[in-house]
């Protein structure tokens, strides 16, 4: 069981048993079924199925509420049962070269059975998805395509990367391990410091374990990485002390593929005629 101790660990308490309440719901009323969105509040419709680039995250939740059962217990064998269940259709998906997304499927998955199990089947099924997805990988330019097309590349997927680290650390197989560890444009989020951080998040409170946040968003917003205006704690901060922040548009982007125009950030009184103006 999960046992917290905090106010916020009663509230994530009742979260979780929640979670469980309708994942239950789910499986049981929708057998075989991985949930991808919502239309009109309900997770069967006949929208667009995409990639099923989401089929790991029920099972992963399954694996999670089997792990913080109590051992040998109705409840635990139930999770157990629905894990194996909700993870074995997904072994196929390892060779599935439609998705990038090979991480989120079987990191949460196949990862979690084999942590449990140690089972050489499992870590079979992980190295293989993890070369898979390293297959993606541009020699020119060693950056992982995010579709098989030179001009698109990994963004807001990186946390699938984990499973190329996996394949290369299980097998030794050091072409892989150089995507993890030497290609510049997989490391440039990994080997931030807070040195690397400048304006307000160099000084934040949050800094060394924060990092200034989207890097995205800074480097789209700023022109480089380590100062992120786009923070709740920062607004509330500014705001304790009866400022704002403002974005300024300086330069245009000119066009090209990944470009971005760059922003300046205006500090200001966030009270009376400004406050009044923006509402
Ligand atoms: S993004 Fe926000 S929390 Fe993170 S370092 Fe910057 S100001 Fe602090």
């Amino acid at each position: 069981m999960i046992h917290l101790s905090s106010d916020t660990g009663d509230l994530f308490e009742q979260s979780y048993h929640f979670a469980q309440k309708q994942v239950r719901k789910l499986v049981e009323k929708h057998a075989g079924f991985y949930p991808l969105y919502t239309q009109n509040g309900k997770w069967t419709h006949e929208g667009p199925d995409w990639t099923h680039w989401c089929d790991g995250f029920l099972p992963g939740m399954m694996w999670i509420f089997y792990k913080h059962s109590p051992p040998d217990t109705p409840e635990a064998n139930y999770w157990l049962e629905h894990a194996v269940r909700y993870t074995t259709p997904l072994e196929p998906r390892k060779h599935d070269h439609d998705v990038h997304d090979h991480g989120f499927l079987f990191l949460s998955s196949y990862y979690r059975w084999w942590r449990l199990t140690g089972d050489p089947a499992h870590r079979d099924v992980l190295i293989e998805a993890g070369k898979t997805l390293a297959q993606r990988f541009k020699e020119k330019g060693q950056y992982l395509r995010s579709f098989v097309a030179d001009n698109s590349l990994f963004i807001d997927i990186m946390m699938n990367i984990g499973i190329v680290f996996f394949a290369a650390r299980e097998t030794g197989d050091r072409r892989l391990r150089d995507i993890w560890e030497n290609a510049e444009p997989m490391a440039f989020n990994r080997r931030r410091t807070v040195e690397d951080l400048w304006g307000y998040c160099r000084t934040c409170y949050y800094a060394e374990t924060c990092l200034a946040g989207c890097t995205w968003t800074a480097h789209a917003l700023m022109g480089r990485a380590g100062n992120n205006p786009m923070c709740h704690h920062r607004a509330l901060d500014f705001d304790a002390r009866g400022l704002r922040e403002r974005l300024v548009k300086v330069k245009d982007a000119e066009g090209r593929s990944f470009d971005h125009g760059e922003f300046e950030i205006i500090v200001e009184a966030a009270v009376g005629e400004a406050a009044m103006a923006d509402g």
